[in-house]
């Protein structure tokens, strides 16, 4: 299997070539030259896999320059019971991502029982493991810098917490984070995290993230590598829980289902998008957004407009308050029929501030064929549908998953099963849940008093100059 960028203008590359990178040379991203075919002898074979049975399966069809045995040890030392046990008691861990029925044809797929109670665990555990793999045959070291505003760094400290040949600088804006996430990030005692309490904004510490990876020769000497979401191991890693979602969910592979998705980078639904591209019968991917509802937009009117971040508003599922969908770019591709000419005009508009408009085009008429709906959803929404789920069901759910399920019930075929992905649990968000069920959220019993342990960060003001110098400090080069 070889990857191509979407701009058309880089040399193909293998999997392993991509995966401590992030952008192809010419500024697009990386997607295997043609889906792989998953066929129905293969479907029906797949049906009764466990996880990391059925993660070898798909993961080789895209993987064909790790040997077998080694993907194998991989996957199997990731997809365990005991890493994806942190979920809430009653889960059953030994299905990774379980099924949960609200009524007949109404589900959930749990995706948020890994250690930072996220969906992005899923595919970080993975990354990882493969991280460590893919360095220790280069005899090479890789030091991990980024920003986060909560979700993404803990999921990338965990997953990098203890590995050999890796360290993770991570930026966070002091202050701002709620104090569980603090405690999850700040308590890791390991000696190859380090997180670095910004003075200033989520943005503030973004800026000084991309200005050291424009320093090239800093980038070079110190090994700078990302781990966001464009990286397309962690998107493949997601390709593999739609698979699970849809065995789950129906009893034979004539049927067809909806996925109903809480989208910011448009990372997630990517993965189910190829999924469908491989030949998966799902009938509908519903995309759903908060009030910053960029891509809702696109998918009713055609049109593709950023905001800005000036214009992003901060909003109660905060790790949908996006403007730039930074995945979106792989979809489109497929979406002009693979034309890197087009992307790259489109993108051309994008990346000066601009938008673009597929209506009374070619591309509005193809986008029907990709099976998409959207809708939106706003803090009321949430509020509403955290407390319906609560008194019908007794299911505790999240912000965003919130999103997903309203959105998922207003635009679902009624005729095919819904299946809603969580991609968090309420643990994550308890000021918006005491606001609508006036009750704290339920937290899995590992992670109680969390906020006692002993907390270890590095004070930094935002001066780019103290970061290279921290990090010079703590790389023996
Ligand atoms: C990252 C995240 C999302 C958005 O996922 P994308 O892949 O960026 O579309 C939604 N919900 C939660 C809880 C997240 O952490």
């Amino acid at each position: 299997m070889k990857y191509i960028s979407t701009r058309g203008n880089s040399p193909t590359r293998t999997f392993t070539e991509i995966l401590l990178g992030g952008l192809a040379p010419d500024g697009g991203l990386y997607l295997p030259e043609q889906y792989p075919q998953v066929s129905h002898a293969e479907l029906n074979a797949w049906r009764n896999l466990s996880y990391a049975d059925l993660a070898f399966e798909v993961l080789s069809k895209f993987i064909t320059d790790i040997p077998a045995g080694d993907l194998r040890a991989i996957i199997n030392k990731t997809y365990t019971a005991e890493v994806y046990s942190n979920g809430r008691a009653d889960s059953d861990a030994t299905q990774i991502s379980p099924l949960r029925t609200l009524e007949p044809g109404v589900h959930i797929l749990e995706l948020s029982n890994g250690p930072t109670l996220a969906f992005k665990d899923m595919a970080m555990q993975l990354l990882g493991n493969l991280f460590e793999y893919a360095l220790a045959k280069q005899n090479a070291e890789l030091n991990i810098l980024g920003a986060t505003s909560g979700d993404t760094g803990s999921a990338a400290e965990y997953a990098m917490r203890g590995k050999r040949g890796i360290r993770v600088f991570m930026l966070s804006p002091h202050g701002k984070m709620s104090s569980f996430q603090r405690a999850q990030m700040y308590s890791l005692q390991d000696p190859n995290i380090f997180n670095i309490a910004v003075t200033g904004m989520f943005d503030d510490a973004q800026d000084m993230v991309k200005a050291v990876s424009n320093d090239h020769a800093f980038k070079a000497k110190y090994k700078i590598g990302t781990v966001n979401s464009i990286n397309w191991a962690r998107v493949s890693a997601q390709v593999v829980y739609y698979f699970k979602g849809y065995f789950a969910a129906t009893k034979s592979n004539d049927e067809q289902v909806a996925f109903s998705v809480p989208s910011g980078n448009f990372g997630n639904i990517c993965a189910g998008h190829i999924a469908r591209m491989m030949g998966l019968p799902i009938g509908q991917l519903i995309l759903a957004t908060n009030e910053n509802d960029v891509l809702d937009e696109f998918f009713r009117t055609g049109v593709y407009r950023p905001r800005g971040t000036d214009h992003t508003y901060e909003t109660s599922s905060p790790s949908m308050d996006i403007s730039k969908a930074s995945n979106f770019e792989r979809f489109v591709f497929d979406l002009v029929g693979r034309d890197a000419a087009k992307v790259r005009e489109f993108w051309s508009k994008v990346d000066a501030g601009g938008s673009f408009d597929i209506k009374g085009t070619e591309y509005w008429h193809a986008l029907s064929q990709f099976h998409f709906a959207s809708g939106k959803s706003s803090h009321q929404d949430r509020l509403a549908t955290i407390r319906e789920l609560w008194e019908e069901y007794g299911v505790m759910i999240d912000t965003h998953t919130a999103d997903g399920i309203k959105v998922g019930l207003e635009q679902r075929r009624p005729s095919l099963p819904l299946i809603c992905l969580e991609t968090a649990l309420p643990a994550k968000f308890e000021e918006t849940i005491r606001e609508a069920l006036g009750r704290e959220p339920e937290r899995p019993e590992a992670l109680i008093g969390i906020e006692n342990l002993p907390q270890r960060s590095e004070a930094m003001e935002a001066d780019v100059a103290k970061l290279k110098a921290y990090i010079a400090a703590n790389v023996l080069v």
